[in-house]
């Protein structure tokens, strides 16, 4: 049973519509991943489910009470969630220990139980050895932990993350996700996490959805997503793929735009006319002899190759001037302007509704 529901949610600043009609369910303990271009709605979304902003239509629900609706709207304070942003806002006058404890010094528990509890996040998000620093005297990473550690500890109902790692390096951004997710499965707070990072996402979530101007696109688990991606947007948006445009013959079968039939073995095509192909880079199969198979196979030639350390990259331009990329492990290195063989398996080929 959905734990945060939002129902027809819509946010409008003057005549512009940011988000427009949101409907989601996520279960009780679950991290949801906000996902999306710049500008698709998904802090808003998160604004709203906090309360820092007033939702211009629709529905809040958490835990089967209304916290927003057109009769009622429950203040921030009053929601019992906890934000994390991408500036970590610490305070810098006070320790890792004393900011951590802030929430709860307000909630006005005895010494003894806050000291109990701060220090069972601090051990949990490996700060305790650093309890009696300053945020100042703190790395990236580990002021990070210390907002994580602020926003657990008292316990929200909701957790709510909005880009928390995208203030760090690369290398630590990486650490952190998988640390972010392991602390989700020790505490197993109803979370809502937003980014625009394709591999975050795909780290810390259990269910992914991505969002396009102010709508949701599509909803699943991150293989859902990433394997049966339901629209273009989400094909091109989640990893790396090629779309190819025709039209849709009998059956499974579309007739791409360049001349090349594709037999689709997922999705589902439009009924009649225009449709569109996603096939992944990895999973087009390049040689340089013709293959025995004359299935969804076709003719092209290299026009860039780049060496890339666990694999090589490569362009193809096939019938019709369209370019294709694919991949092929390192030993297969075939120089620029030779004439290649593509195969396109059927199950991979994926014909996307319109
Ligand atoms: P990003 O990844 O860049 O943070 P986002 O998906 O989180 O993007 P939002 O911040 O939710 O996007 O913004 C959605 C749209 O609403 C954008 O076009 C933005 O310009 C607009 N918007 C956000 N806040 C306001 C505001 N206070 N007044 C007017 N327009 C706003």
């Amino acid at each position: 049973m959905a734990f945060l529901k939002l129902q027809g949610l819509t946010k409008s600043y003057g005549s512009f519509l940011a988000v427009k009609g949101v409907d989601l369910s996520v279960e009780k303990g679950k991290l949801v991943c906000l996902l999306g271009p710049s500008g698709c709605g998904k802090t808003t979304t998160l604004r709203l489910v906090a309360g820092f902003v007033p939702a211009t239509g629709g529905e809040i629900h958490v835990g089967g009470k209304t916290v927003s609706s057109a009769k009622s709207t429950v203040p921030p304070e009053g929601r019992n969630m906890s934000m994390i942003f991408q500036s970590y806002a610490l305070w810098p006058h006070m320790t890792v220990f004393e900011n951590v404890a802030y929430g709860l010094t307000l909630r006005r528990l005895s010494k003894a139980q806050i000291a109990e509890s701060v220090r069972t996040i601090l051990s949990a998000t490996q700060l305790l050895a650093l309890e009696s620093r300053y945020p100042g005297e703190l790395s990236g990473g580990q002021q990070q932990r210390v907002s994580l550690a602020r926003a657990l500890v008292i316990k929200p109902e909701i957790l709510l993350l909005d880009e928390p790692l995208s203030n760090l390096d690369a290398n630590l951004r990486e650490e952190m996700r998988f640390e972010i997710r392991r602390l989700h499965d020790e505490f197993r707070y109803t979370t809502v996490y937003v980014t625009h990072d394709q591999a975050e996402a795909m780290t810390t979530a259990d269910m992914i959805v991505v969002m396009n101007d102010g709508r949701i696109e599509q909803a699943g688990s991150p293989e859902d997503i990433y394997e049966r991606p339901a629209t273009e947007f989400v094909a091109r948006f989640i990893g790396g793929t090629n779309i190819l445009t025709g039209t849709r013959r009998d059956g499974d079968t579309v007739g791409c735009d360049g001349g090349l039939v594709l037999r689709c073995g997922s999705g589902s095509p439009a009924h009649e006319g225009r449709t569109a192909v996603s096939i992944r880079h990895h999973d087009i199969e390049l040689s340089s002899v013709r293959p025995a198979g004359e299935t969804n196979v076709t003719v092209g030639t290299v026009t860039r190759q780049i060496y890339l350390g666990s694999h090589r990259d490569y362009l193809v331009s096939i019938a019709g001037g369209e370019v294709v990329r694919t991949v092929a492990p390192v030993n297969v290195a075939i120089p620029v302007g030779q004439e290649v063989w593509l195969t396109f398996p059927p199950e991979k080929c994926r014909a996307l509704a319109s």
